[in-house]
C-alpha cells in the first residue's frame, strides 16, 4: 500500500499523486504579517505543502 497524501486546500485525498508539493520561504514566513495567519492555521516555515490538481489550478490561475 503506497503513500497517499491528503490536500492541505480542500482535505480530498491527492490521487495518483498530490499535483503541487511546495515550501514556505522561511525569509516570507518570518517577515510576513502572514506568516503569523499561517502559524495559527498551524503551519511552519518548513512545512510542504500538498495540492491537489483542482486546488492547484484554482492558485495558478
Ligand atoms: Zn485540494
Amino acid at each position: 500500500m503506497g503513500y497517499t497524501a491528503g490536500c492541505d486546500g480542500c482535505g480530498s485525498t491527492c490521487r495518483p499523486a498530490p499535483a503541487l508539493l511546495c515550501q514556505f520561504s522561511p525569509e516570507f514566513f518570518r517577515t510576513s504579517s502572514l506568516g503569523g495567519y499561517l502559524s495559527d492555521m498551524g503551519f511552519d516555515e518548513g512545512d510542504t505543502v500538498t495540492l491537489c490538481g483542482d486546488c492547484t489550478r484554482e492558485v495558478l490561475e
